[in-house]
């Protein structure tokens, strides 16, 4: 058999591989669906003549997936490579940014900070990675766009990024390819807030599994979404409230991000909550999830 495909609408759970999914309808945000798509929402009357479909607005809809074995609720379309080239190419770029600020008024003006001053929790994330791992010298930012964000920039001998963006890097960082960073012998990989826009997580940290050394430490952050915070009781289904999909794909649980590291081969070093000020999650909590881990050997 040749390679296949990922299936367009996921089958089993992302991050465990549990086939025992529950479905729930929502609504895949319009200034989604028309970026990935160029699916735009659009009115039913009495003109369209259909005899059995009601009149009145329509979007494109998808379904809300929740997994029973690690409570992961996730949206059901996974993007292609293309699909996700369509989305975040120029990515809060001027395009970008108009198309969207059209479905999402004064968002442009919300997310101005992001660009100027980036996130400010910076700190309280080098403080928990220094306190589980000795001061790193060479560093990769996964999916770290200018590398503005990244921790300890300006502090290392090596700060290497890689990203399927195309602006250029801050002062001292450099952009390198998959082989390049191959190459490379890191300390501390860090991966933050990608593995939630990602349809098939397993894959990114398999490609990162491969640059990973016996001695190098991972770094994943990912928002601790409010739905799965302030619904800690798995049988309360939280997945039934979640009606929309916007950039964040995979709401991930303390269980779901063990079983994607297990299933990856990686072995937690530590795991956390952390409260943090920026509005991080898809709803604006300030909450985010740390883990730190290495190979499993
Ligand atoms: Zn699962």
């Amino acid at each position: 058999m040749g390679n296949q495909c990922p299936p367009r609408i996921a089958k089993k759970c992302v991050t465990c591989n549990s086939v025992t999914i529950r479905r729930s309808p929502a609504l895949l945000m319009p200034f989604i669906a028309e970026r990935v798509f160029g699916w735009t929402p659009t009115e039913i009357t009495s003109d369209w003549g259909l005899r059995d479909i009601k009149l009145g607005h329509a979007y494109s809809i998808c379904n809300t997936l929740k997994c029973d074995n690690c409570g992961l609720i996730f949206l059901d379309i996974r993007f292609d490579d293309s699909e996700m080239d369509a989305l975040y190419a120029g990515y809060r770029g001027d395009e970008y940014n108009t198309l969207r600020d059209q479905y999402e008024p004064g968002y442009t003006a919300n997310n101005q900070w992001r660009n100027e001053k980036g996130f400010t929790h910076i700190p309280i994330v080098e403080s928990y990675i220094a306190s589980h791992i000795r001061s790193p010298e060479k560093i990769l930012d996964w999916g770290g766009d200018t590398g503005m964000n990244t921790p300890f920039k300006g502090r290392t001998a090596t700060h290497h990024i890689f990203d399927i963006s195309d602006k250029p890097p801050i002062e001292g960082a450099r952009r390198v390819t998959k082989v390049e960073a191959k190459g490379n012998k890191y300390d501390l990989i860090t991966l933050m807030h990608v593995l939630e826009h990602i349809p098939y997580p397993q894959n990114t940290l398999n490609d990162i599994t491969d640059i990973m050394g016996r001695e190098t430490v991972l770094y994943i952050e990912l928002p601790y979404e409010d739905i799965i915070r302030l619904n800690p009781d798995p049988s309360s289904s939280p997945y039934r409230q979640k009606h929309h999909w916007h950039e964040h794909i995979n709401f991930y649980t303390e269980p779901s991000i063990m079983s994607l590291l297990k299933s990856c081969g990686l072995l937690k070093i530590d795991l956390s909550i952390l409260k943090i000020s920026s509005q991080i999650t898809s709803s604006g909590g300030g909450y985010i999830y740390s883990a730190l881990c290495r190979l499993d050997e």
